[in-house]
């Protein structure tokens, strides 16, 4: 059996080969333990592991294991993905939005990480939690879908009022700007998500395509487990990205990238 792990801040992402078929599954980064148990119970096996933990993991493993830096590992499998939809291009970006957010250029197969910002999915579940209590993922995703950021987020039309403004008036001027403090108990955990999710997109996808200027390509490939059963985020990041002429791809499997590029190494070898 052919083992990739992706041991991230927040979620371990596994990705293995048996019997030539795939198989992708995810745990807490709490069960990092259970995670080696079950590599440890496989017996004869080739694993490599990558992400900010996999010094941990491998620590925890009995047999050796090969490392691989978490964004050549993202690369490859981020490769991998964009040939299998067909959409592999000389050029593109990639931007992670895992725990942070990472942004990289790929130019003739060189990957080059062009910055990042602190707000991605670590952001969601904390500032979430936060204002409404709630703390499970799938939870925050399903109440946020049903809420509007009407009240809550301030539009360049609200600014310019009784006036053409100089841009859309449909931006976001800022994310939380209006007159909250006479409507904060009011609001639901619908709004309150719904604009968190929102203040999360918009910066993901603002610092994306202002670092597509660095690129050769205007192609962002957002990957991630922020983008699990979340369209909202989705739609979010698809909408600005595309207002700011750039082109967004959201591959099936991306929050696996890393998983499926350390396993890519091992597949390579075995060939
Ligand atoms: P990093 O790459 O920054 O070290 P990571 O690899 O652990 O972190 P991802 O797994 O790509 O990051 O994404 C983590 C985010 O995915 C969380 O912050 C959260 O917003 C979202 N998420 C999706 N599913 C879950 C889940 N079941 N539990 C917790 N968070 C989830
Ligand atoms: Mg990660």
């Amino acid at each position: 059996m052919i083992v990739g792990i992706d041991a991230g801040g927040t979620l371990i992402k596994v990705a293995y080969t048996e019997k030539g078929k795939v198989h992708f599954e995810k745990y807490p980064i709490a069960e990092i333990e259970r995670v080696a148990g079950w590599v440890n119970g496989l017996g004869d096996c080739q694993v490599c592991v990558t992400g900010g933990k996999s010094g941990v993991l491998v620590s925890l493993l009995d047999q050796p294991a090969q490392e691989m830096v978490e964004f050549e590992a993202t690369h490859l499998g981020v490769q991998v993905l964009l040939k299998e939809m067909d959409l592999l291009e000389d050029a593109y970006l990639v931007t992670n939005v895992g725990t942070g957010t990472s942004i990289h250029c790929i130019q003739d197969n060189v990957q080059e990480r062009l910055g990042g910002t602190g707000v991605g999915g670590g952001t969601l579940i904390g500032l979430s939690h936060l204002l409404t209590g709630v703390t499970r993922y799938d939870e925050i995703v399903a109440l946020a879908s049903q809420g509007s950021r009407d009240r809550i987020d301030l539009k360049v039309k609200h600014i310019y009022e009784g006036k053409e403004p100089p841009i859309s008036g449909e931006l976001t001027a800022s994310n939380f700007g209006q007159d909250l403090f006479s409507i904060s108990s009011d609001l639901t955990k619908e709004e309150l998500l719904a604009t968190v999710i929102g203040l999360v997109g918009e910066t993901v996808s603002t610092v994306s395509v202002q670092a597509a200027r660095q690129c050769r390509s205007s192609t962002i490939v957002y990957i991630g487990s922020s983008f699990i059963d979340n369209p909202l985020l989705k739609e979010v990041v698809k909408s600005y990205t595309i207002l700011r002429g750039s082109v967004p791809v959201f591959p099936d499997n991306g929050e696996f990238s890393g998983a499926m590029g350390a396993m890519s190494v091992l597949n390579k070898k075995t060939v």
